[in-house]
């Protein structure tokens, strides 16, 4: 308790000093799964998942995350949203909780995919995990509650939110043309919320999919629209509607791909031809895109561990799913995040720490 008070009134310190009251969001490199760290100008923390499962890999992830807690200044966690009940999103949960304190687990309920790491983690790890915290099954209009912050749950368990934010509601002319998607059971399941700073707006989805993006955002957009965009479900064409991106119209959109994991050409086109969209920011190169559909070099977080001279032109076409796939290539050396620093005016800085390449969007 005592370091976290000192850990405070140091971060105040430093605050006043450098004037800065931003809400900065850490978007960190978990291979193609999600976590991305929220950080209000009091220190208080919310962190959307944990990055992957599995012996290398939830180590290599919760340390990532633990990291850009220590740049931020927090020393724990006081909101925790695992958004639905796939391994590269809670997979890192248990070692992350090993390292840090969480006072607050919040999720959509039940897991509807069976499958024998999730169900295994929600019957004997999980439990103790929240024993002697908070845990809350999120409800779309549910508040999340931090000072300085709106944040507002906008889907969970299937269901999304019947009335518009405050300012949204228009008509979404993207409706007419929408084309439904594939989906598998959890990610539709998906924890969904707003934030809002000031007059800075951000939307992460997790991994909702295009079927409920658009009961999200027709016939009327509930969301209105928005500075950054966050996730876009790894870049993968199962999400990523016009319907969705086009009608938020996003300044900026930062995706959290994968070495070979989203970033497809459909995807890419869709948020490339995004009315207002200034920039996109990536996480990976992702062999999906190629260069034909990646953006620059750098706005780029991260290579791989053995990095070619150059990627090839053209974009590899997904492998099918399933075990007989080539391995991806790796990244588990050194991570960089793509970090936001918003301003209540509703301007906002994206640094890549990989290169040092900043940008302000006044
Ligand atoms: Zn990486
Ligand atoms: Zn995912």
């Amino acid at each position: 308790m005592m370091m976290r008070i000192v850990g405070v009134l140091f971060a105040l310190a430093l605050g006043g000093f450098a004037g800065a009251q931003t809400l900065d969001i850490y978007v960190i490199d978990v291979e193609g799964g999600n976590a991305t760290l929220f950080v209000t100008p009091a220190h208080d923390s919310l962190l959307i998942d944990t990055g992957n499962a599995g012996a290398v890999a939830s180590v290599r992830d919760a340390g990532r995350i633990l990291q850009a807690m220590k740049d931020a200044g927090v020393e724990q966690i006081d909101h925790l949203i695992i958004t639905h009940w796939h391994g590269d999103h809670f997979g890192g949960l248990a070692e992350l909780a090993s390292k840090t304190t969480i006072k607050e687990f919040i999720d959509h309920g039940p897991n509807v995919q069976p499958g024998e790491l999730a169900d295994n983690f929600l019957k004997t790890t999980y439990p103790g995990l929240y024993a002697k915290a908070k845990h809350t099954v999120a409800k779309p209009g549910d508040k999340i509650l931090m000072p300085g912050l709106d944040v507002r749950v906008v889907a969970s368990a299937g269901e999304t939110i019947k009335t518009p934010l405050p300012g949204a509601g228009k008509a979404n002319p993207y409706c007419a043309n929408y084309k439904p998607g594939d989906n598998n059971a959890e990610d539709p399941q998906s924890v969904g919320i707003h934030v809002a700073f000031g007059k800075f707006r951000t939307v992460h989805l997790g991994d909702l999919t295009k079927n409920k993006e658009f009961e999200l955002m027709c016939p009327t957009n509930r969301i209105g629209t928005v500075d950054v965009l966050l996730g876009l479900h790894h870049g993968q064409s199962s999400s990523n509607s016009e319907v969705a991106v086009h009608a938020m119209h996003p300044r900026v959109a930062i995706m959290n791909d994968g070495t070979r994991k989203g970033g497809e050409p459909d995807v890419m086109k869709t948020v490339h031809s995004s009315p207002g969209l200034e920039d996109l920011w990536q996480l990976h190169f992702s062999l999906l895109s190629g260069q034909e559909y990646s953006v620059p070099g750098m706005f780029i977080a991260n290579p791989i561990d053995e990095q070619q001279a150059a990627m090839p032109i053209a974009p590899l076409a997904a492998p099918p799913p399933g075990p007989g796939a080539p391995p991806a290539p790796v990244h588990n050396g050194t991570a960089y995040w793509i970090k936001v620093s918003a301003k209540q005016d509703g301007s906002f800085t994206v640094t890549n720490s990989r290169n040092g390449f900043s940008k302000t969007y006044r």
